[in-house]
């Protein structure tokens, strides 16, 4: 078991069979020793993928997206949640469907920090339906960017997410898969 996983034991709130909560140290409360470590993490696993920038959504990626890419030594780029419709010819926009939230959000990337020569690494807190990566990975490409692969703090195994991406060819690495989860109860896939 990882410190990741170890963590969720101890922190982490089944709500339900769908909903896990992290919010005393991810989503709302952020613990930094632990976001550094899951950097570290990360950049060690895609340091030799050619990465120039990772891309997180806001606000919960955030975190550790900017400890990863200061340990890659390239930028941190978050997609904006914003509803803006400002014009410029430079903001490229896509519809993504909120799991958490039941909704729908427009998910904005100013053309100018994502280039045709960037090889991108999205990185999300969650993994569920894959709608969220799903979005990124469009907004990536509308940019002319190509994507590394996608890398999740907490994959929720017995949704599709995972299965929707690898369909479209992408690596997901994921620190923790939940694979059941109800009230009191997570249980991860030993790797
Ligand atoms: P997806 O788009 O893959 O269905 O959902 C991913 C997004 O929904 C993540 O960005 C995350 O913010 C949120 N999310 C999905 N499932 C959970 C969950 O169980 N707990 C929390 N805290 N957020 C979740």
């Amino acid at each position: 078991m990882n410190k990741l996983e170890a963590r969720i034991l101890e922190d982490g709130v089944a709500e339900s069979a769908n909903i896990l909560k992290v919010d005393s140290f991810i989503n709302h409360q952020v613990d930094p020793k632990l976001m550094s470590e899951i950097g570290e993490e990360f950049a060690n696993h895609f340091k030799d993928y050619g990465i120039t920038k990772v891309v997180t959504i806001e606000s919960s990626g955030i975190a550790p997206a900017l400890m990863t890419a200061e340990k890659l030594g390239v930028p941190l780029v978050i997609l904006k949640k914003q509803p803006s419709k400002i014009l410029n010819q430079n903001l490229l926009q896509t519809e993504v469907t909120s799991f958490t939230k039941g909704n729908s959000y427009e998910l904005t990337l100013n053309g100018k920090y994502v280039t045709e020569d960037d090889h991108v690494l999205i990185l999300d807190d969650f993994l569920a339906d894959g709608e969220a990566a799903t979005g990124a990975i469009r907004l990536v490409r509308m940019a002319h960017a190509t994507v590394a692969a996608i890398a999740i703090l907490i994959e929720k195994s017995f949704q599709p997410g995972r299965g929707k991406l690898n369909e479209q060819g992408f690596e997901v690495y994921s620190l923790a898969r939940v694979k059941e989860l109800s009230e009191g109860v997570i249980k991860f896939i030993e790797e």
